[in-house]
């Protein structure tokens, strides 16, 4: 509380500009006339608090709502993009209004879609590359790569072409990991050698398998890889371990979401330090006792969102970081809580390929559905557990062959697929009280 009403003094107007900005969004419009709300009146922590939370639910239940008028105003047409099937068509379309759409897996079990404008993209990431800077200095001088595990369709969608290594620019590569094999590592690394990269950007399960690849079976002679930053997921002991013995260096992580972006970093003593000028963090007690992080954005003009409950815990560390950081710390209780996918040879994977799979049944109208559970009986049998009224056993079927060919071409073995439809809300986990996704119960 008192954190708090200390970040809100020291960023008051950066707060006041997105509530400005948050005046042009229609949900936040209807939302501040209903609770007889006058932007113009909070002046202090106190004043803001009254604002109501936005939850995941509120944004699943329109998209357009939360988009800005500016967007509108300068052509683009929600009717329009809805209409266009071929995905390179959509993405050409929302580009030409300079947005991409960011899909997130929904941790209430309910995909959740929304749009980004790419100035506040941007501008989300200048903060990320201060701190980059400040760790290494001439680290943009350096040769780079991105590795991000997707699966088939999306590389082709995006790409089109069978080249998986992407210039993005001068320094800058992009590969999409379909697969995790040996093979695919051993081109992974001479690429990474043979173009002298020094730093990379990933997922932690990749960077972490990829680490213990190169630990067993390869020669690590010529890396020279000086900075790695994981993303998208909690960054395990374990996988710190795996990445450290790899390459010789503690990968750094960083806390960010496909709502709010770049939320914070960890420092050199392991402390996650807040962005503060990216996002007002607020923590609040929940009612099991555990504080969960609500998040107002601060770069995001054209998709502001205010109050945005994150799903994830955290405390305030108490005291100054020694790092000599100024921006305030936490300590991550709860970071996207859904389990890993394991596979042959302990591979560990991550979330994408349910979600994923999710997103193609839909998209190619295989099985309609609202909310689902995936459940990893063994390394090869998943369980779909899916909410939905009136499936016809044939779509059942059809899905089931779907899915069976997706993750052949995904692991490179056959697993066995399950679907049962459930007409009832699919509950929380007895021990967390959050809704997982995905469970596994492979040992
Ligand atoms: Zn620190």
């Amino acid at each position: 509380m008192k954190i708090e009403k200390n970040i809100f003094n020291k960023n008051r107007e950066l707060i006041a500009k997105i509530l400005q900005e948050s005046m042009k969004v229609p949900y936040y419009k209807k939302l501040y006339e209903k609770n007889s709300i006058d932007i113009n009146k909070i002046k202090t922590y106190e004043d803001f608090k009254k604002f109501p939370f936005t939850t995941k639910k509120n944004c699943q239940m329109n998209i357009s709502e939360f988009v800005s008028e500016t967007i509108f105003n300068e052509g683009f047409d929600l009717s329009i993009y809805e209409n266009i099937k071929d995905p390179k068509e959509k993405m050409k379309y929302t580009r030409k209004y300079k947005l991409m759409l960011y899909r997130t897996s929904g941790s209430t079990g309910m995909p959740l879609s929304i749009f980004k404008n790419f100035k506040d993209i941007n501008k989300s990431f200048f903060l990320l590359n201060m701190y980059r800077k400040k760790i290494w200095p001439d680290i943009f001088e350096h040769p780079y790569i991105w590795i991000w595990g997707v699966n088939p369709f999306i590389s082709k969608t995006a790409f089109g072409n069978e080249e998986s290594f992407l210039q993005i620019d001068k320094y800058g590569y992009v590969h999409y990991l379909c697969n995790y094999n040996m093979e695919v590592f051993d081109k992974l690394l001479k690429f990474i050698v043979s173009n002298k990269i020094k730093w990379m950007v990933g997922g932690s399960s990749i960077l972490a398998y990829f680490g213990e690849y190169i630990v067993k079976y390869a020669n690590k002679l010529n890396l020279d890889i000086r900075y790695i930053e994981c993303h998208s997921e909690h960054l395990f002991d374990w996988q710190k371990d795996n990445i450290e013995q790899a390459f010789g260096i503690v990968p750094r992580s960083i806390y960010a979401s496909n709502e709010i972006q770049f939320m914070g970093a960890t420092c050199e003593m392991g402390n996650m330090h807040i962005f503060d000028r990216n996002v007002f963090v607020e923590l609040i007690k929940t009612s099991k006792g555990s504080y969960e992080v609500v998040a107002t954005t601060l770069t995001h003009d054209n998709m502001p969102l205010i109050r945005y409950k994150t799903g994830d815990c955290a405390n305030w560390l108490q005291k100054d970081c020694q790092c000599g950081l100024k921006s305030p710390a936490i300590n991550l209780k709860q970071y996207r809580v859904n389990d890993l996918i394991k596979g042959k040879d302990g591979m560990f994977c991550e979330n994408w390929i349910i979600t994923d799979s999710v997103y193609f049944m839909k998209r190619e109208n295989i099985l309609d559905f609202g909310q689902y559970q995936v459940i990893q009986e063994s390394i090869d049998k998943f369980i779909y557990i899916i909410r939905a009224e009136n499936i016809s056993q044939n779509k059942v079927e059809k899905a089931k062959l779907f899915l069976e060919d997706y993750f052949l071409n995904i692991f490179g073995y056959k697993v066995d697929i399950d679907i049962e439809i459930v007409k009832d809300i699919i509950s929380n986990d007895s021990t967390s009280g959050k809704f997982k996704y995905f469970i596994s119960k492979v040992k």
